[in-house]
């Protein structure tokens, strides 16, 4: 992200947010009671900037940084089992490039894509309150107003699909009442009347991973839909 922009003086000011004390006061517990095998670690146990290619028309938006994953590393989905099978799946479709991130300074990077979040700071239990969301809301509005080249979003899980449908009306979308599931595909009218698509996917979280609620092959398939849409698409 280029400095100066509008996008990277947003991610600072969302890096220095303090408007929700519970949060602000786990993210200080959660470095002081690091697991044993990431005891070495500086966690970064602030607000998350989201990141990725300012130019993209790919935007990703996930749920809430992990306490011990991006919150630890500094950057989304960076060193945790959700990112593992994010950034793969964006490596095999040609949107990273490289397969996996452990560490934020290990020179990944997206490609016509970028990932942001309904929330920047990591909450207990991986369940942020409903006013912590909407503390959060007005970022995610930024973001969408600034990253003006995005023709396919990819909500992961029901939470951020919701929050995104939200965020596209609040900016005048006309959308009638859409339903979750895996590998729904929704195509909407911006208000100056250009495509928008949306497609959904479970969230690639452990508790669906593990269970086989979302296998590798029906996560790859929703990036396999995202790229044959942008070849479609004028
Ligand atoms: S969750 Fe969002 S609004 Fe709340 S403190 Fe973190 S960055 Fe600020």
């Amino acid at each position: 992200m280029k400095p100066g922009t509008k996008l990277e003086k947003l991610q600072t000011m969302v890096t220095r947010c303090r408007k929700c004390p519970r949060l602000v006061t786990y993210l200080q517990e959660v470095s002081k009671h690091k697991p044993r095998r990431y005891r070495d670690w500086d966690y970064w146990s602030k607000p998350l900037p989201s990141f990725g290619d300012p130019d993209a028309q790919v935007l990703i938006v996930g749920l809430a940084p992990a306490a011990n994953g991006g919150n630890r590393t500094g950057r989304m989905f960076t060193g945790d089992r959700s990112g593992e099978w994010l950034f793969n799946a964006l490596y095999q479709f040609g949107f990273a490039n490289q397969p996996n991130s452990f560490r934020a300074d290990d020179d990944f990077k997206l490609d016509d894509c970028y990932i942001t979040a309904t929330i920047r700071c990591a909450p207990p239990k991986n369940k942020p309150l409903p006013e912590e969301v909407e503390n959060c809301w007005p970022y995610f509005l930024e973001e969408l107003d600034l990253l003006k080249k995005v023709e396919v979003i990819v909500p992961l899980g029901q939470i951020a699909f919701a929050q995104t449908l939200k965020s596209l009306r609040q900016k005048g979308f006309e959308i009638p009442s859409l339903s979750f599931g895996h590998g729904k595909i929704y195509s909407l009218r911006t208000p100056n009347s250009k495509l928008l698509t949306l497609i959904t996917t479970y969230h690639p979280s452990q508790q669906n991973t593990q269970t086989g609620k979302l296998t590798r092959p029906m996560f790859h398939r929703i990036f396999r839909t995202v790229k044959k849409k942008l070849e479609v698409e004028p």
